[in-house]
């Protein structure tokens, strides 16, 4: 089953194929599994999915920094 992962430094989203460590491509971080199935971001453009990998990536980090 193919899940989407995003990167919480940068926004970047990922199709991954199996469940394993993902690693972002771009600045090296680990990856993590997003809220979006393969089917809606078949759907999405490629700026829906910059905006919504921006978007996760910022409400990630909100929820990190209020876990502090
Ligand atoms: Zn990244």
């Amino acid at each position: 089953m193919l899940k989407i992962y995003g990167c919480a430094g940068c926004g970047r989203l990922q199709v991954v194929s199996k469940r394993r460590t993902v690693q972002c491509p771009a600045c090296c971080l680990p990856m993590e599994a997003v809220p979006l199935t393969f089917l809606q971001y078949t759907d999405m453009t490629a700026e829906e999915r910059t905006r919504y990998g921006l978007g996760w990536a910022a409400a990630r980090l909100a929820k990190c920094r209020s876990l502090r």
